[in-house]
């Protein structure tokens, strides 16, 4: 049987069927979906992903040939369900053209509406609306979506012409236009749609309508839609459907309207009433658009907004009213349908209407986008109501979302002390303080730079999709909670006040001005995206408190979590933030970075300036006579003074910075890795710093100088490092080792684990762990207390992966450096890779950067190996992950799969392990 393509919906029965997302796209199933659930859907056919997919691979042509006759089937039905006609009177069909993907993708793609409207056709519709304003309204529309969207003009091409008439007509708003005035618009626009593209505007329905299609399925690989796929990972997607819907009039006069509603409210996931604005006598783009303020569909939201915005109960009643008081029967049936669908697709839905000459349509249901906050409230929400099971309630809420979550918010007190510039809408939730830019391109090479930018739009579209994920907020003057900027900065989780209306920009002037001040490019505001309010200058911010529904689903979270999650934290505070997020331990404490606190940096520096001269002479020692080696012990003795002395002084500072942490684990284990990094960076390379060693170490400049480059090497990454250190240096693994067991002797239940870095042959971990475990015997010796310390490595040297087996055998605990592993497996310097990775990622060589998300395909491969042959050799071996993809979703799912104990992340990024293993036990489970 030939594949079919086409799918019609509508009057009560649908071809398509919920399950079919993939070939129908999100918006072609769901209305497929509501048509068969007798919901008052406009009756249309939607054109399959797979046909986009045939389109990039036969080409246009040869895919429009295909489906011909399934278009001409499809067309017939809508003409025979609606009673109308396709490009004749007197009943002239209209219809839509609009995009949707099986992965939602906002205002990314192209909408093509009232097609089929040409001189004829308009004729028609005004004999039978007796609307002649309205039709020309829809004409003069038609031709500016058409001539933008198909032909390739741009908008100001348009706008210049409306303009133009507006200004010899003396009239302001659109809407001030008259039938004459409209006529007048349409001629401008034909003669410049012919002006610019050389062509007449086809007025043949049938081409406008393959034109349209044909540009839809192109809108699919237009730039921004590319760069919105790649921001949110979405792949391995066929491409857009494209549905043709019957069109119904928003705008056919004050008994029409349009509306985007919200089941719950999309900010905070609150259920306390209907969440939406519409607008009377408008169609659907002016809603998004932001070009008039939209008004509420209840009243108690029209209140609420009305209070916030300091709008007076008369306006807001004369000029703002709700949709519930203007058209109360279409409200309540609406309001019905909230119900109908929450309950049918057990999630909150993000939907669109019109109503024309009071009648209600539906145009659109689709799972509403939602900020972290909402998400949590939500799902939590629909499991106490009985709609989701605890475990659905688990796996709607995406765990990289909670990182909206934990960002910080503004300190009360320095928000109340900020000057208040103006106050907009709060249309995605949290704090954000910048350096005011204009424009997208602007906030991108801000963020190369790595300055915090607010973008400052008059509104946003999809082009400035790339600035809008590089600032840290958005503000814009225009635009309503649904508008463009709104929907996707709380899909990114970024915070946003939108139409700011006080606020006027000039972006010639780079400048914007607002009661009389005026902000330039570069000077500071803050955005608080929870109250709309926007602050002049830098406002504190300090960290959320996480309770409530977040508790709730986090505990379901590890309910279900069949892996530990610990986290990397070098400081008590960091420990306790860890805790606080629900960390099970630490998997990485880096003692180095110990080492630079305080002037403690001036002991590490003595012991490293000094090491090398030591082991030196201490060799030569070996193999002199009496009388040489009196002279070398003459020699030695100022260095080997100064080595042990900068050992003493270290020893007491590591041992509190290690009792610090036990205190705040409060018993939870603690894997200590002993120190790692390449010697060089602890040293001076500034004239001051080396002039001050001079000074302590009674050496000249000149001396230490000679020492730093003496210790320079060329890939210190693959240099003297890790336990390469300890070999070289026994004295510093005695030195932290008797710091750990004397912590751990003072410290009551503390639970030391001992880790050696960067081994990569077994003898190494052998002559280390001797080191440590006779360290041990001495602390225990000299204090009469039985220590319990797993001594174990991490596993971050392919070779050390390779024989995992031999490791084991010495290794009581694995713990894999997938940052070094993933370095070292696929021979990308950790240091330098990132100018090209970014090329790599885009050509599709590695899906992700490798440093970010685990390479599965390869380190994964490693670490898989190495988990199987360790637990050969030690059955109960603990094995764990320390690298930064311990905090990355999709390598927290591997790590559960392959069988790891526990994973190990930074503090902030504990939750969404927490969650991602959740995840990873409920998705194994089916
Ligand atoms: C690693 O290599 O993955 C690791 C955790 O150690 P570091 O990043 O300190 O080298
Ligand atoms: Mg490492």
């Amino acid at each position: 049987m030939s594949k079919k393509y086409v799918y019609f919906f509508g009057g009560g029965q649908s071809e398509g069927s919920a399950s079919m997302k993939n070939l129908l796209g999100g918006k072609g199933v769901n209305l497929a979906d509501m048509a068969e659930l007798g919901l008052p859907v406009p009756p249309g056919f939607t054109v399959t992903t797979e046909a986009c997919s045939e389109y990039y691979t036969l080409g246009k042509e040869s895919l429009f040939d295909l489906i011909k006759p399934e278009i001409g089937d499809a067309l017939a039905k809508l003409e025979e369900t609606t009673n109308k006609t396709f490009g004749k009177g007197p009943k002239p069909l209209l219809v839509s053209v609009r995009s949707g993907a099986a992965v939602s993708m906002p205002g990314m793609m192209d909408t093509v509406l009232n097609l089929g409207l040409n001189d004829e056709t308009v004729e028609a519709m005004i004999a039978l609306t007796n609307n002649e304003r309205f039709v020309m309204d829809s004409y003069r529309r038609f031709i500016q979506m058409f001539g933008n969207v198909v032909m390739g003009m741009e908008h100001h091409d348009f706008e210049t012409q409306l303009e133009s008439v507006k200004k010899t007509t003396g009239k302001v708003l659109d809407t001030d236009l008259d039938v004459d005035d409209l006529k007048e618009v349409i001629k401008l626009y034909k003669a410049v749609v012919k002006e610019v593209t050389g062509e007449d505007f086809p007025t043949d329905p049938m081409e406008q309508l393959w034109r349209g299609m044909g540009a839809v399925f192109g809108s699919w690989n237009n730039p921004r839609a590319i760069k919105y796929r790649q921001l949110n990972d979405i792949r391995s997607l066929w491409g857009t459907a494209v549905n043709v819907q019957t069109m119904v009039f928003g705008n056919s006069g004050d008994n029409s309207a349009t509306g985007v509603a919200f089941t719950r409210d999309p900010s905070t996931g609150a259920n306390e009433y209907f969440y939406g604005e519409y607008l009377i006598n408008a169609q659907g783009e002016d809603v998004v658009a932001g070009i008039r303020t939209p008004q509420q569909i209840t009243k108690a939201g029209s209140l609420a907004w009305a209070a916030s915005q300091d709008v007076s109960e008369d306006v807001r009643k004369s000029e703002y009213p709700s949709l519930e008081e203007t058209m109360p029967a279409v409200f309540a049936e609406l309001d019905a349908i909230r119900d109908k669908l929450e309950k049918h697709y057990r999630d909150m839905q993000d939907i669109e209407f019109t109503i024309e000459n009071g009648t209600l349509y539906m145009l659109q249901t689709r799972n509403g986008k939602r900020t972290a906050h909402a998400a949590v409230k939500i799902a939590y929400d629909l499991e106490t109501e009985g709609l989701i099971s605890e475990k659905e309630a688990v796996l709607r809420v995406e765990p990289k979302q909670l990182d909206q979550l934990l960002h910080p918010v503004f300190v009360k007190e320095s928000e109340v002390e900020a000057k208040t510039l103006t106050i907009g809408l709060p249309a995605s939730p949290g704090a954000a303080t910048g350096q005011v830019v204009f424009s997208a391109d602007a906030a991108e090479a801000a963020k190369a730079e790595g300055r915090s930018v607010i973008l400052c739009r008059v509104e946003t579209s999809p082009e400035d999709i790339g600035g809008m994920d590089a600032c840290s907020g958005i503000l814009t003057a225009r635009g309503g909670m649904t508008s463009h900027a709104a929907v996707v900065a709380r899909g990114m989780g970024k915070c946003c006040v939108s139409g700011a209306g006080d606020i006027s920009i000039d972006y010639k002037a780079n400048q914007f001005t607002v009661n009389d001040t005026v902000i330039k490019e570069g000077e500071w505001i803050s955005l608080n995206g929870s109250t709309g309010a926007v602050y002049l200058g830098k406002v504190d911010t300090v960290d959320p408190a996480l309770e409530g529904a977040f508790g709730s689903i986090m505990e379901l979270a590890d309910k279900y979590r069949k892996i530990g999650v610990r986290t990397n934290a070098d400081t008590p505070k960091d420990a306790e933030v860890a805790i606080k997020f629900g960390a099970e331990g630490i998997g990485l404490c880096r003692t180095e970075h110990m080492f630079f606190e305080g002037d403690r940096i001036t002991s590490v520096r003595k012991l490293i300036l000094v090491a090398e001269e030591v082991k030196e002479l201490r060799k030569q020692m070996r193999y002199v006579d009496v009388k040489e080696k009196a002279a070398l012990e003459a020699k030695i003795a100022i260095p080997l003074s100064q080595y042990n002395e900068a050992l003493t002084e270290l020893l007491p500072l590591q041992k509190e910075d290690f009792t610090g942490i036990f205190k705040a684990l409060n018993g939870l284990p603690c894997t200590i890795r002993l120190l790692d990094p390449p010697l060089h960076e602890f040293l001076p390379h500034d004239v001051k710093g080396q002039q001050e060693m001079a000074t302590e170490m009674g050496l000249t400049v000149a001396k230490v100088k000679h020492l730093v480059d003496s210790l320079h090497e060329f890939n210190p990454m693959l240099g003297h490092r890790g336990c390469r250190l300890g070999i070289t240096y026994p004295e510093v693994t005695q030195m932290q080792v008797r710091a750990i067991a004397e912590a751990a002797v003072e410290v009551e239940g503390s639970k030391p684990e001992i880790m050696v870095p960067l081994v990569g042959n077994v003898k190494e971990l052998e002559s280390q762990k001797k080191i440590i475990i006779d360290t041990i015997k001495d602390v225990e010796k000299e204090t009469g207390k039985k220590l319990d310390i797993k001594i174990g490595t991490m596993i971050e040297v392919p070779r050390a992966a390779i024989t995992a087996d031999e490791i084991a055998e010495q290794a009581e605990f694995f713990s894999f450096g997938t940052n070094d592993l993933t370095q070292m497996g696929c021979g990308f310097s950790r240091d330098d890779a990132g100018k090209f990775l970014g090329d790599y990622v885009e050509k599709d060589i590695y899906e992700h950067d490798p440093f970010a998300v685990l390479d599965q395909k390869g380190i994964g491969k490693l670490i898989q190996y190495a988990v199987e042959a360790g637990r050969k050799t030690r059955p109960n071996i603990k094995l764990g992950i320390c690298g930064e993809h311990g905090g990355d979703p999709a390598s927290v799912e591997f790590c559960c799969n392959i069988g790891l104990d526990y994973v190990s992340c930074s503090p902030y990024r504990v939750p969404i392990a927490r969650l991602a293993a959740a995840h990873a036990a409920i998705k194994a489970e089916k």
